[in-house]
């Protein structure tokens, strides 16, 4: 099998990795959701403890965050560059954890089943084939463990808030930041996760309120979206 990577979609990842920890620069949304998402997964799968292997880390906001509440923490990407910076920023935070250049795929065929928890945020939009991906998770994740996913959802208000508003008008995330042919409804990712042996235990939605400028997790899934599942076999 060919690797499952959009080449163009990593040599943008890296080309800003320099920034990753710039809280005010171009991965400034993922800081600020970083709390909540955090949040949401420690209530669902205590960390402190676990076995996590975090897919498409970047330059690990949430690896390290994970890593703080007690959890054994890997985080791969193939963006060597923003690994690098992922590596000198937890040496820098004096945390424990394993940073390594590999797809889902490959670390799935290397590691069955060896983890507590998988989660995979913000990085199926940018894959050829999310399908795969869901299907190493749950490769990747022990029989009663659980995996998280978000991702944007496809609709004419996730257009116009995640590319139009977020790009555009607000400059929350630079120009090309997404491409909404490879946004993912609920149904879909319900579906194919099913289709992996995962069940949905939990949706949520990430919500950002223009006025306030801040984020929120709400019931409504129509644009940023987390979802919560476990093995079913
Ligand atoms: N999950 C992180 C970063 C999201 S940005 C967070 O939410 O904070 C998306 C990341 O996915 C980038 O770092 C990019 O390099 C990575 N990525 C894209 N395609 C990938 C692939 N096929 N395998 C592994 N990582 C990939």
């Amino acid at each position: 099998m060919t690797d499952n990577i959009d080449t163009s979609e990593i040599a943008k990842f890296s080309a800003s990795a320099a920034h990753w920890w710039d809280t005010e620069g171009e991965f400034k949304t993922l800081h600020d959701i970083n709390p909540l998402r955090l949040n949401y997964i420690n209530k669902k799968a205590p960390l402190n403890g676990k076995t996590v292997v975090d897919i498409g880390c970047g330059g690990g906001i949430l690896s390290e965050s994970m890593a703080k509440l007690g959890a054994h923490v890997t985080g791969i990407d193939m963006s060597q560059a923003a690994l690098n910076v992922a590596k000198l920023h937890q040496l820098e935070s004096n945390v424990e954890m394993e940073y390594l250049l590999s797809t889902a795929e490959e670390l799935a065929s290397q590691r069955p089943a060896q983890y507590d928890v998988v989660t995979c945020l913000e990085m199926l939009e940018h894959v050829p084939d999310p399908i795969s991906v869901i299907q190493a998770c749950a490769k990747l994740v022990k029989p009663d463990g659980h995996v998280f996913f978000s991702t944007l959802n496809r609709n004419l208000k996730s257009y116009l808030f995640a590319i139009i508003g977020a790009e555009y008008i607000l400059k929350l995330l630079p120009h090309s930041t997404h491409d909404f042919a490879k946004f993912i409804r609920p149904s879909e990712l319900s579906e194919w996760s099913r289709q992996a042996g995962l069940s949905v235990k939990d949706m949520i939605g990430i919500h950002y309120n223009i006025f306030t400028k801040q984020f929120s997790l709400n019931d409504d899934v129509s644009v940023n979206y987390l979802v919560h599942l476990n093995k079913t076999c």
